[in-house]
């Protein structure tokens, strides 16, 4: 007896995952996110599935490729017909990838152009479409005064990219602090769509609170958006962990075997001190929550800086690098 099993991709061929995207498409607004796009489009449709919507851009249920030879990207290029870039135009402009690129490894922006990367990691990062990126990490954020204004000009609020970049919490054009969008994904949902005019907010975070804090978070915002997520983003953060660890050499800061010297030593300590001061200032960001809190553990932290061997993790690496190039000249 032969057993049907119900499978709604089972129409799904090869050749019909490339077929045209059908409908309006739109363009982008200025520095929009590709999840923004994509979410406008949802929006538009009245009360469709959230799956229908990453069915029309990249043909299957969960947005993966069927095609040995072409990424998840590959595949929206080839339903929009090129209208909205290139797959490496995408990237640079309409996702996080400026922003990681940064602190990736060369081998590891080799991969990134790998012919198929699997799907669920290319819509989770860096396009940010699984679950809407409604995680801690990378809470939606948005200016209410570039609310009102794209309301004005365009009829509809979008998401910016440069308010998305993990560590921004600052509109640096009207110089005050972003609100995050308050809806998660619920249980196995795997895609969300939403624009910011239409969906709450949470309340104004704590950790930008006061003048203080504010300042802080607009010398970090401009750090990182005038010279983290630039085309030499990645020098900068190199040259900067390499100067790091010349000056802890030069001041006899490191063992003869290249390591940074025992936190017993009361200078060592007094420089990861200076560092737990500097990670005080951003710590009450859902992102910067986890980092080092005690000397020990800015000790383990900075120890794995200066090796430069071990992996950081993305954020760690920012705040490393944001302190070091606040500092510089201090050591
Ligand atoms: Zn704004």
């Amino acid at each position: 007896m032969k057993i049907l099993i119900k499978n709604t991709q089972n129409s799904i061929t090869k050749s019909s995952q490339l077929s045209a995207f059908e409908g309006h498409l739109f363009d982008w607004f200025p520095g929009e996110t590709i999840y923004g796009l994509l979410s406008r489009h949802h929006q538009s449709r009245g009360h469709i599935e959230a799956v229908d919507t990453i069915k029309r851009f990249f043909g299957t249920d969960n947005g993966a490729s069927l095609h040995e030879n072409l990424s998840s990207l590959d595949v929206f290029v080839r339903k929009t017909g090129g209208r909205l870039g290139t797959p490496k135009s995408i990237l640079v402009e309409h996702t996080l990838l400026r922003f990681y690129r940064s602190f990736m490894s060369e081998r590891e922006t080799l991969l990134l152009g790998s012919a198929r990367p699997r799907a669920e990691t290319v819509l989770k990062f860096p396009l940010n479409l699984w679950r809407g990126g409604f995680s801690g990490l990378h809470p939606h954020k948005a200016c209410p005064e570039c609310v009102e204004n794209d309301l004005e000009n365009f009829g509809v609020a979008y998401w910016h990219l440069v308010h998305q970049y993990p560590g921004v919490w600052v509109c640096l054009h009207h110089g005050r602090g972003l609100l995050s969008a308050s809806m998660t994904a619920k249980g196995r949902q795997r895609f969300m769509w939403a624009t910011p005019g239409a969906e709450e907010f949470l309340e104004a975070p704590t950790h930008l609170a006061g003048q203080a804090n504010l300042s802080n978070f607009v010398w970090l915002g401009e750090l990182i958006t005038s010279k983290l997520v630039s085309d030499s983003g990645r020098v900068l953060v190199e040259t900067t962990r390499a100067r790091f660890r010349k000056r802890l050499h030069e001041g006899g800061k490191l063992t003869p075997t290249h390591k940074l010297r025992s936190p017993d030593n009361s200078e060592i300590a007094n420089i990861c001190k200076r560092f737990l001061t500097f990670v005080e200032n951003y710590r009450g960001a859902p992102e910067f929550a986890s980092m080092p809190d005690t000397v020990l553990s800015a000790h383990r932290l900075l120890s794995r800086y200066v090796n430069g061997k071990s992996r950081l993790k993305t954020l760690e690496h920012l705040l490393l690098c944001a302190w070091e190039i606040g500092e510089s000249g201090r050591l």
